[in-house]
């Protein structure tokens, strides 16, 4: 019986994809050789179901991981090579690849017994398990890939050991460590189902490549197949038309072919959209069919062209492999079209034969020649593989090909388990760290986006900035008007890209706060100074202040950099306000630091600032750490900032409070407030403080969550002990869920 030639279509539906359907039982030593003998002219019958009885006996009480016996692992890999119409050696080996490095046989028991051929493809197949493969870095997939084609100088080495991954990978999930599934997942994907598509065996990659995917990735995987389902679901209808028109068109030009629908697996899907920016829509929604003519490559022509006269194709998108095809011997027609209702229909145009070379790639050329059945090398260079028995010339190509990434995209991809995949409403895949929650995703859609996002809708539904993401989610982000950091952004955030675009968003806002500041603090200078503010110009006593604009100088106000009292002798020179400034009332900020902090080791005339990242207050302990050039700052002794001071002792210094910080001064506690979202909740905070002597300057409102609500106050107080008192008050509500001194806002820029 020939192997190629007038029974191809029969032959190609009993084994659809080669290495494909697997029965659950084992086959028999007399089912095996029955199977075998049907395409293999010449078959030594005795000599395979020796083989059979020999694995059978050696591996004796030997389990594997599911509790089945061990010897089924052998007989399901020669099934596989069995489905591929390989030769007896190639089934032999199939059967024994494991006895040498799992028994006590050796490989010259092998060779005794089974002779030379044998014991060669047992031996190179021991030899590649031996490998130790690890993928700590990409590079080394490419270069171990390599490896293998230049080390192996039999293809047959290669199709058993893919056989034997096959099952291993079938049965994986019997593998209680779950260390040992990921590394056996990775190599797979990384190296064998790459090698697999190699040498054309495209099923054997795909299968090989969904079930490594499945391990290594599974939410990924899970999203894919939601979204798939639900994509098929609503194009049902569609689908069935398209159907309908492609066989009235091939009807009609008396085209004698099978159609067949294809379906994209969640992999292939996976790998375009990690590696292009296009929505899952512009790589899922698009039909693909299969035209297998019953002709010769003339037919494929003929049917390109009844296809494109009806429906207009997408140019770049035509491919024709029958003229010049794949270094593999893959040859087929590709075209897109835009078929009715302006829907993208992808085919793939073939004869039986080409079908049958894309279905079994290299061992398609199996055939019966010269008296042996074995790789029919010269049909194997006319489809334009050349493997010879040795495979360098595989690793030649290799090394020689056009677009290498196409080859290596697979060892680049990122298998991270930690992710969380979601869409926009248009499809887009969004990949997010696990925990991720809208800010995250906002922002990785678009930095705009991210910055006016108040809200989202998940699957349809409104939801909290507080909600964690899942795998297939379609998240859609409600925009205001303005950029603005919702408060307690930190912790709605997982992403470093978000945290770095809303650090940025605040550090604007405490700009802006502090131009509005200076302006307050001008505005009361002047008033004292008895100049009504209304008709002051303040770009006209800026520019001579000697600052470049109105906002640089009352920044520089709120900020303490420059001080009213300087800015009112730029305006009236010789002016000496009245000592009547209310002492009992003086702002604790840097101009009054050195009147309300001392200590020993002070000099006069060193300049003290307050620690920005901890506001401290008068009554809690403090330090002070030497920065070169700036003088000394004042750090409240809980601030972490403190602590990276631990090694230069040399640099601390020893402060107090003075009794006038102590006594007649005020300084700013931030307190921040998370309180349920209760009608008249801020009025309830506000006359609690009020209550505890707390003076508030100001109150941000966050954002309303749909069960609480951030509140940021700035409360004048005199002392530490003041700050405990209102804490303590704001926390005796029943309104309010947690109530703390803030002193990190800054501490993150
Ligand atoms: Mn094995």
């Amino acid at each position: 019986m020939a192997a190629t030639g007038a029974s191809t279509a029969k032959r190609v539906e009993d084994a659809p994809g080669g290495m494909r359907a697997s029965s659950v039982e084992h086959l028999t030593r007399e089912q095996l050789v029955a199977r075998v003998a049907a395409y293999h002219p010449g078959l030594d019958e005795e000599r395979l179901g020796d083989a059979y009885d020999f694995a059978r006996t050696h591996h004796g009480e030997q389990l594997r991981a599911s509790g089945d016996p061990y010897y089924s692992h052998p007989v399901f890999v020669s099934e596989l090579l069995v489905q591929l119409r390989l030769d007896q050696d190639t089934i032999i080996a199939g059967l024994l690849h494991d006895v040498v490095e799992d028994t006590e046989i050796s490989l010259e028991d092998v060779r005794t017994r089974f002779g030379e051929n044998v014991a060669d493809l047992v031996n190179g197949v021991t030899k590649l398990t031996q490998l130790e493969y690890n993928s700590e870095e990409t590079k080394q997939a490419e270069n171990f890939q390599k490896f293998i084609l230049a080390t192996i100088n039999d293809i047959r080495v290669l199709l058993v050991k893919l056989a034997d991954r096959m099952h291993n990978m079938r049965t994986i999930h019997h593998l209680k460590k779950q260390e040992k599934r990921q590394r056996i997942a990775r190599e797979t994907m990384e190296i064998y189902a790459p090698l697999a598509r190699r040498i054309g065996l495209y099923h054997v990659a795909s299968e090989l490549e969904d079930r490594s995917f499945q391990q290594l990735n599974p939410e990924a995987r899970e999203a894919m197949t939601l979204r798939l389902q639900q994509l098929e679901a609503e194009n049902k209808i569609d689908l069935e038309r398209i159907r309908e028109d492609i066989h009235a068109l091939m009807d009609a030009a008396n085209v004698k072919c099978r159609i067949k629908g294809r379906r994209k697996t969640p992999y292939s899907i996976w790998r375009k959209l990690e590696r292009k920016q296009i929505s899952f829509r512009d790589v899922a929604d698009i039909f693909a069919f299969r035209i297998i003519v019953d002709g010769d490559a003339a037919e494929c022509y003929r049917v390109l062209g009844v296809l494109h006269t009806v429906w207009s194709c997408l140019p770049e998108r035509f491919r024709d492999f029958v003229s010049v095809p794949k270094p593999n011997g893959y040859q087929s027609l590709h075209t897109t079209v835009r078929a009715s209702g302006n829907r993208r229909v992808e085919f793939q145009i073939r004869t039986e034969e080409m079908d049958h070379s894309a279905e079994y790639g290299v061992a398609a050329h199996w055939t019966y020649k010269n008296l042996q059945y074995g790789l029919d090398l010269d049909a194997a260079r006319k489809a334009g593989l050349d493997p010879e028995a040795n495979l360098r010339a595989f690793s030649e190509l290799f090394q020689h090909e056009h677009d290498p990434s196409e080859f290596l995209e697979h060892a680049k991809l990122e298998m991270y388990r930690e992710n969380v995949f979601t869409f926009t409403p248009k499809g887009r895949l969004i990949r997010l760290p696990a925990g991720a929650m809208p800010l995250d995703f906002a922002y990785e859609v678009h930095t705009a986006i991210g910055n006016t996002c108040v809200g989202a809708r998940i699957n349809g539904e409104p939801r909290s900035l507080r909600t964690v993401l899942n795998n297939g989610d379609v998240v859609e982000i409600i925009r205001g008007r303005e950029p603005k950091a919702p408060n307690g952004w930190t912790a709605l955030t997982v992403t470093g890209k978000a945290k770095a675009a809303l650090r940025r968003l605040a550090r604007d806002k405490e700009a802006n706060d502090f131009r509005r500041l200076g302006y307050d603090l001008i505005r009361k200078a002047l008033r004292r100074a008895d100049i009504d503010p209304v008709g002051v110009r303040m770009d006209h006593i800026a520019l001579r202040a000697g600052f470049t604009s109105s906002d640089e100088m009352t920044a520089a106000i709120g900020r303490s950099e420059y001080s009213t009292k300087e800015l009112i002798q730029v305006i009236f020179p010789g002016y000496e306000p009245e000592s009547s400034v209310d002492r009992s009332k003086l702002r604790l900020d840097d101009d009054h630091a050195s009147e309300m902090v001392s200590g020993e080791a002070l000099t006069p005339g060193v300049t003290l600032h307050l620690g920005q990242c901890c506001y401290p207050i008068p009554g809690e302990r403090i330090i002070g750490i030497r920065e070169p050039g700036q003088g000394i700052v004042v750090h409240s002794i809980s601030c972490d900032r403190v602590a990276e001071y631990d090694d230069q002792p040399e640099r601390w210094v020893d402060l107090q409070w003075t009794e006038l910080a102590k006594t007649g001064a005020v300084a700013v506690a931030r307190i921040r407030v998370t309180a349920a979202n209760h009608r008249g909740v801020l009025a309830t905070l506000c006359t609690a403080v009020a209550q505890a002597n707390g003076n508030i300057l100001t109150v941000n409102t966050g954002r309303r969550h749909e069960d609480y609500t951030d509140l940021l106050f700035d409360i004048e107080v005199e002392d530490m002990k003041r700050v405990t008192q209102i804490l303590a008050a704001l926390r005796s509500l029943a309104v309010v869920d947690t109530a703390v001194r803030e002193q990190e806002s800054r501490h993150e820029d």
